[in-house]
């Protein structure tokens, strides 16, 4: 894993402790000496994650932190505050101020390493994220990455694994009114829960008597539909080595006994805006790639989708050898359906006729609108034989049926025109097979149309 690490403290030989010890790992690193630096390096650089000493002069480490959190430009980049004093108080100004974590000095080696480590994967994520987002353009990612409010508008769904009735009652009162919690006191059982539900953040304490609870987080990640859920622990002290390996696992944060009230609202709540933002992201990315190549009057694929999916089941068809068959249809007059009736009922011609398309070919064959009244489908594992009687029933379903459309019941005659071809052996590529359907199809409008013609061999 290489990413860049910026190094921020006042003091030249923290810097320089940090550096060798990330260096060792092969992380990149940058160094900054005061705020106004590390907010330069972050605006400028790519900067993966900030390694942020809490006490500087002038700018101290909450308010670079608080000013990197409210620039859209640095926002995303997780920020671990460095702090002298194991003091919770502090640790709450820093999560208030949007660091993702902390580390105490002296820094630990294994908690150092673990720690960027699993914060550089999740930058990493959300990059990607970001980055495919960005390219889509119309999504409002601005609009996304100025919702900075901690407090989302609706209340977190929060998962509570604890084998002790009094801790998980503990933990209860201090999130009461601040998430809507379920509590499971057997981690089967919360496994399935968490799969069944929507849950924004399981908290999984690990005390029990007879059970390992980082099994418990290992089947969350394992699982797709838990696999983004955030995980906290809640951990006793002299658990450091669980703590580890838990985040080498895949666990986001950890809290410690006794628990304060404030660390776990504000830690709980970094959790789940971190979730939320990737989960909009994540929704927007698979909209947007949905959008790109689905024909929006039919629902069918569309001619991006066809292009760059038919060149592939071709290669596909070839280097097992099977056989693979397409045909082309072209509704017949359409133009005279249009002038007739209008544009809106040619409109609903075409919806009809994709439905009756996607019912009469295989869940495995891709049906796509090429563009106006033309479709393509084309069938794997198919030969032309099959093919042709494929592309006859499709005929026959159109011609046999006129086409229902608007209020009153009125129907209409619709007949189509298709162009069937098989794969060739020897030299056949995905555009001569277009080409021969295409000529076949022809063949059957001068033909007298209504009509499936099979290209020759
Ligand atoms: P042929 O039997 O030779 O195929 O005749 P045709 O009238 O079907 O063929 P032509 O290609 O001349 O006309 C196709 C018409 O389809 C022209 C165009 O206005 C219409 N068309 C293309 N896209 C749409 C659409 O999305 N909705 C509607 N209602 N009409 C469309
Ligand atoms: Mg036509
Ligand atoms: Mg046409």
């Amino acid at each position: 894993m290489t990413a860049r690490i910026l190094v921020v403290d006042d003091v030249p030989a923290n810097v320089k402790l940090l550096e060798a010890r990330l260096l060792a790992e092969y992380f990149e690193v940058l160094t900054a000496y005061n705020g106004a630096e590390a907010l330069e390096a972050c605006e400028n650089g790519r900067v993966d994650v900030v390694l942020l000493d809490v006490m500087m002069p002038d700018m101290d480490g909450f308010e670079v932190c608080r000013r990197l959190k409210a620039d859209a430009a640095t926002q995303h980049i997780p920020v671990v505050m460095v702090t002298a004093l194991d003091q919770v108080s502090d640790r709450v100004r820093g999560l208030e101020a949007g660091a993702d974590d902390f580390l105490t000095k002296p820094v630990n080696d294994l908690q150092l390493m673990t720690r960027v480590k699993s914060l550089v994967r999740l930058k990493t994520l959300t990059d990607e994220l970001r980055l495919r987002a960005a390219t889509t353009r119309n999504i409002g990612i601005e609009e996304l990455l100025s919702r900075r409010s901690a407090t989302a508008e609706v209340a977190a769904r929060v998962l509570l694994v604890d084998e002790r009735a009094a801790s998980a009652e503990r933990v209860g009162k201090m999130l009461r009114g601040r998430c809507e919690l379920s509590v499971s006191t057997d981690p089967n059982e919360a496994f399935f829960r968490a799969a069944d539900g929507d849950f924004d953040c399981v908290i999984v304490s690990t005390a029990f008597s007879d059970y390992d609870p980082l099994r418990l987080c290992s089947q969350l990640r394992t699982l797709d539909r838990t696999r983004f859920v955030p995980i906290m622990l809640l951990a006793d002290e002299g658990e450091e080595a669980r703590l580890v390996r838990g985040l080498d696992l895949g666990v986001n944060d950890y809290l410690v006994r006794p628990i304060d009230q404030h660390e776990l609202i504000a830690r709980l709540t970094t959790q789940v805006r971190r979730k939320r933002y990737n989960d909009h992201l994540r929704a927007s990315v698979a909209q947007t790639i949905e959008m790109a190549v689905t024909d929006g009057l039919t629902g069918l694929h569309n001619r991006r989708y066809l292009d760059s999916h038919l060149a592939t089941l071709f290669e596909r068809a070839r280097n097992r050898g099977r056989p693979l068959s397409l045909m082309i249809t072209d509704i017949d007059r359409f133009k005279s359906i249009n002038d007739t009736f209008g544009h809106d009922v040619g409109d609903e011609v075409l919806r009809e006729f994709a439905t009756r398309l996607r019912k009469n070919v295989r869940g495995i064959d891709l049906a796509c609108r090429m563009g106006g009244e033309e479709f393509v489908v084309v069938m794997p594992d198919t030969d032309g034989q099959i093919a042709g009687k494929v592309a006859e029933r499709i005929r026959a379903q159109i011609a046999d049926t006129p086409f229902a459309v608007g209020e009153d019941g009125q129907t209409i005659p619709v007949t189509v025109s298709v162009g069937v071809t098989a794969m060739m052996q020897g030299a056949d590529t995905v555009e001569a097979m277009l080409k021969r359907a295409d000529i076949a199809l022809y063949e059957a409008k001068n033909g007298g149309r209504n009509r499936v013609v099979a290209a020759a061999a």
